[in-house]
C-alpha cells in the first residue's frame, strides 16, 4: 500500500463533504508504529462499509510518511531532525530553489502532496494529526498547540494533554500548521503512542486516529468500536489529564549523554533526583514533577522534559 515514490500511505474520501484530515507518521524514521497504524487504518476504512452498511465518512483523509529515506534506514533523521525544520528559513530555501538538505527535500515533498490535495478538495477546514512514538516506555500523550480546539481534541483522544511544550522547541509541524495554512483554518495536534518498538503502540495510534475522527465529527460515535477507546482509556487512567512543561534539559552533544536506564514517561520524580550523566557530570532534576520523554535515542537534543499537572482543564 505504501507508495514509496511519494510517501503517500493512503487516502480515503467519504461520501459527503467535510474537512481534510492530514495524518503524518514517520516524521522520525525510527518510529514505524504510526506508519503501520495508518496502513491498517486505510484497510479498515475500505472494509468498514461492507461490514457496517450505515457507515459514512465526512470529508477526506490522507496519510503521509514524514521522512521516507530515514524510515527506510530506520534512523531518526539523515541530516537534521525534520521536526525542527518547519520554519520560515526552510520555506524561503524551498521557494528560492536553493540546495536543500535531505529533510528539507522531504518537507518540500510533503507540502506538494498537501497543496495538491487542497487544490483538489478545496476544504473549508483542515485538521492535522502527527503520529510519533518515544524512545522511553510508558505514558501515551498528546501535544496540543495553544489553540482551544487542539486542547479539546487532545482530551477527546483520551490521552494526557501536554501544554507549553512548543515554547521550548521550534520548527515542529505544530508550529507550522498553526491556525491557518494557505488561508484555510487548521487545527493540529501530535500524539505520542508509546515506545518505538512496542507492538501496542500501533494499536494506540489507530485508537488516536479513530478518536480524532469522532472528535471532529467526520464519523459518528455509534460507528466507533469501544475497544479502540478502551486501549487509550486503560493506558491513561493513572495519568494526569492535562500537564504543562516547566523544564527542558538541552543536550548539546548526544555522544556525551547517558540517561539512567529505566525511566518512563510520566514517572514521578523529585527535586535533586539523579536522572542522567552528561560529559561525566551528574544531571539532577531541578523540580518535583513528572518526567517526560527521557532520551534513550542515539540522536536528538532534548534530554528530558519535566511537566506538572494543570488542575481542572
Ligand atoms: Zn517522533
Amino acid at each position: 500500500m505504501l507508495d514509496k515514490q511519494n510517501g503517500v500511505i493512503g487516502k480515503y474520501k467519504g461520501s459527503t463533504s467535510g474537512p481534510l484530515l492530514i495524518i503524518t507518521a514517520g516524521m522520525h524514521g525510527n518510529e514505524p508504529a504510526g506508519v503501520r497504524a495508518l496502513e491498517l487504518l486505510f484497510k479498515m476504512l475500505e472494509v468498514e462499509p461492507i461490514t457496517n452498511p450505515s457507515f459514512s465518512y465526512r470529508g477526506e483523509i490522507i496519510g503521509i510518511l514524514g521522512n521516507t529515506l530515514a524510515f527506510d534506514q530506520k534512523v531518526r533523521y539523515i541530516d537534521q531532525d525534520i521536526n525542527r525544520l518547519w520554519t520560515k528559513n526552510t520555506m524561503d530555501k524551498i521557494h528560492n530553489d536553493v540546495l536543500l538538505n535531505h529533510e528539507e527535500q522531504e518537507i518540500k515533498r510533503i507540502l506538494s502532496i498537501i497543496d495538491a490535495e487542497i487544490e483538489n478538495l478545496k476544504p473549508e477546514k483542515i485538521y492535522m494529526l502527527d503520529l510519533h512514538t518515544t524512545s522511553s516506555a510508558g505514558g501515551i500523550f498528546c501535544i496540543a498547540t495553544d489553540n482551544e480546539e487542539s486542547i479539546a481534541i487532545g482530551h477527546d483522544i483520551h490521552a494526557p494533554v501536554v501544554l507549553n511544550l512548543l515554547g521550548d522547541l521550534g520548527g515542529t509541524t505544530l508550529h507550522f500548521f498553526h491556525d491557518t495554512y494557505r488561508e484555510i483554518p487548521i487545527t493540529s495536534i501530535a500524539f505520542e503512542g508509546g515506545h518505538h518498538e512496542n507492538p501496542m503502540s500501533v494499536n494506540r495510534c489507530i485508537a488516536a486516529v479513530i478518536n480524532i475522527m469522532r472528535s471532529i465529527g467526520t464519523i459518528l460515535p455509534e460507528d466507533v468500536a469501544n475497544r479502540h477507546d478502551q486501549v487509550l482509556l486503560d493506558h491513561s487512567k493513572e495519568l494526569p489529564k492535562t500537564v504543562e512543561v516547566i523544564y527542558k534539559y538541552h543536550v548539546d552533544d548526544i555522544s556525551l549523554w547517558e540517561m539512567i536506564p529505566g525511566f518512563t514517561n510520566f514517572e514521578k520524580i523529585h527535586k535533586n533526583q539523579h536522572l542522567a550523566e552528561y560529559d561525566g557530570s551528574r544531571v539532577v532534576s531541578p523540580f518535583d514533577g513528572y518526567l517526560l520523554m527521557p532520551l534513550y535515542n542515539s540522536q536528538g537534543e532534548d534530554g528530558f522534559f519535566i511537566v506538572q499537572e494543570v488542575p481542572d482543564m
